[in-house]
């Protein structure tokens, strides 16, 4: 029985919570394979490093080294520390040259904000070794975590993946020893590739998809999934157990318990995930597989995402120039912006977007010559809502009690997006109707009795 455990950087970001964390690895039966996330505050701190270049090395080198010195010796001293300390230097050094490379090469973001990773693994790794368990800190680059794509936005490629770990990783299982694996990133041509911010959880997927492990779990600073945003509505509670689509969705639009791309690479092994909490390692977190069990209620979870914009851009009969709304997707695309729901009718195309993605896409679609858009107009400040749920789709007049309930608080839906996904319902509506809109939906159908 393999189990890839991952922990974030809370999970990590301090001696005491390493030690915390240390247990749960410790108590966890079978054989285990650790993937952590950089101290909290550390990834963060390197992506600052990168904008300002006018700072210090030494500087930039020294605040770095002191945040987890300072961590390490609180948990080692003698022997132990001196030989950790041997190791540190060594990957220190690596840091002082990642920061002083190239700043203009593609891939130097990359490089310098992978670092903080290197390190809480190695703390938590020499850790495990103090407690007595056989332990070894391995890095991207020497598990063989391979990526392919374009810098900061890398995927795993998971073949290439599954082969270097079958030679690197597995042999230490049978040893008994714990590796401790560093989130975030893989390795393409020679040189890390990240995975987008909060990645790590992605990287444990990865992991757990090339070692064919029996599960994942996600270790982070709430107890699991729920049913609506406990900030918003008081009586949210947590979701027991949902199915690989579901946790997607919600992954994806809004709750923000796990990155949205840590499901397809367990879910296309069938392997069982598990979001639960370093704090409270006793509470059972969020159970996420392919069985699917009805729940009482109508919905399973309602998620929000804030700061959205509807574009509609407007062009005569816009619906019979197809190639023309393959444009417009093209130029998006080519910024790597997302786009959240797209919708058109005979002359207009609705698209939603990020806030902060409004100015770049307007200025993509000035590149259209004169009069082939007539008017782009923009309604910024509107919200999605996720509505998530057993085969909501297939239960007839779904679609009307939820909008019933959106209807009683007043809202006016903007934009519907149904049926791209059978599991959840989104729409959207303004930004400051979005807290009814949700604890109508909640106390209807989740916690009250409405089927
Ligand atoms: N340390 C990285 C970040 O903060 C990756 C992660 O936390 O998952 O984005
Ligand atoms: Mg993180």
């Amino acid at each position: 029985m393999i189990t890839v455990m991952k922990f974030g950087g809370t999970s990590v970001g301090s001696a005491e919570a390493i030690q915390r964390v240390a247990n749960i690895i410790i108590n966890t039966k079978g054989d285990k394979v650790v993937v952590a996330s950089a101290m909290s505050g550390i990834t963060n701190f390197l992506v600052g490093v990168v904008d300002n270049p006018t700072q210090d090395v030494d500087e930039v080198v020294k605040a770095f080294a002191d945040k987890h010195i300072m961590a390490a010796e609180q948990m080692f001293d003698g022997e132990i520390m001196a030989e950790f300390r041997k190791e540190f230097d060594k990957r220190l050094a690596s840091f002082r040259e990642a920061i002083m490379s190239d700043p203009n090469d593609a891939y130097y973001k990359d490089l310098v904000t992978s670092q903080g990773e290197r390190f809480s693994t190695l703390m938590l790794s020499f850790y495990l070794k103090k407690m007595g368990h056989e332990s070894i800190a391995l890095t991207a680059e020497t598990a063989g975590i391979a990526a392919v794509g374009l810098p900061l936005s890398g995927s795993a490629d998971l073949v290439a993946t599954a082969n270097g770990m079958t030679m690197k990783v597995r042999p230490l299982l049978s040893k008994g020893i714990i590796p401790v694996i560093t989130g975030f990133y893989g390795i393409k041509d020679g040189a890390p590739l990240t995975f987008g911010r909060g990645g790590s959880d992605y990287s444990a997927a990865v992991v757990a998809n090339a070692l064919d492990a029996d599960m994942l779990e996600i270790w982070t600073d709430v107890d699991g999934f729920m049913t609506a945003d406990p900030r918003i509505i008081k009586d949210a509670i947590k979701i027991e157990e949902m199915t690989f689509g579901e946790a997607a969705e919600l992954a994806y639009f809004g709750a923000k318990v796990l990155h949205p791309r840590t499901i397809e690479p367990v879910r296309i092994k069938r392997i069982p995930l598990k979001v639960r909490n370093s704090f409270r390692p006793e509470e059972p977190g969020t159970l996420i597989h392919s069985l699917r069990k009805k729940g009482k209620g109508l919905l399973k979870s309602v998620a929000t995402k804030n700061d959205l914009a509807i574009l509609t851009i407007s062009s005569a009969e816009i619906a019979y120039k197809p190639e023309m709304v393959a444009q417009i997707i093209n130029k998006i695309a080519e910024n790597n912006i997302i786009i959240y729901s797209i919708s058109t009718s005979l002359s207009t195309v609705a698209i939603l977007l990020g806030n902060d993605d409004v100015t770049t896409v307007i200025r993509r679609l000035n590149e259209f010559s004169n009069g082939e858009i007539e008017r782009i107009d923009v309604n910024n400040g509107v919200s999605l809502v996720c509505c998530v749920g057993d085969d909501l789709l297939s239960r007839c007049g779904v679609t009307g009690d939820i909008f019933t309930a959106v209807k009683d608080v007043g809202a006016n839906v903007e934009m519907i997006s149904e049926g791209a996904s059978e599991v959840s319902l989104n729409f959207v509506v303004p930004m400051n109707m979005v807290m009814d809109v949700v604890a109508s939906l909640h106390a209807k159908y989740i916690s009250g009795d409405a089927q």
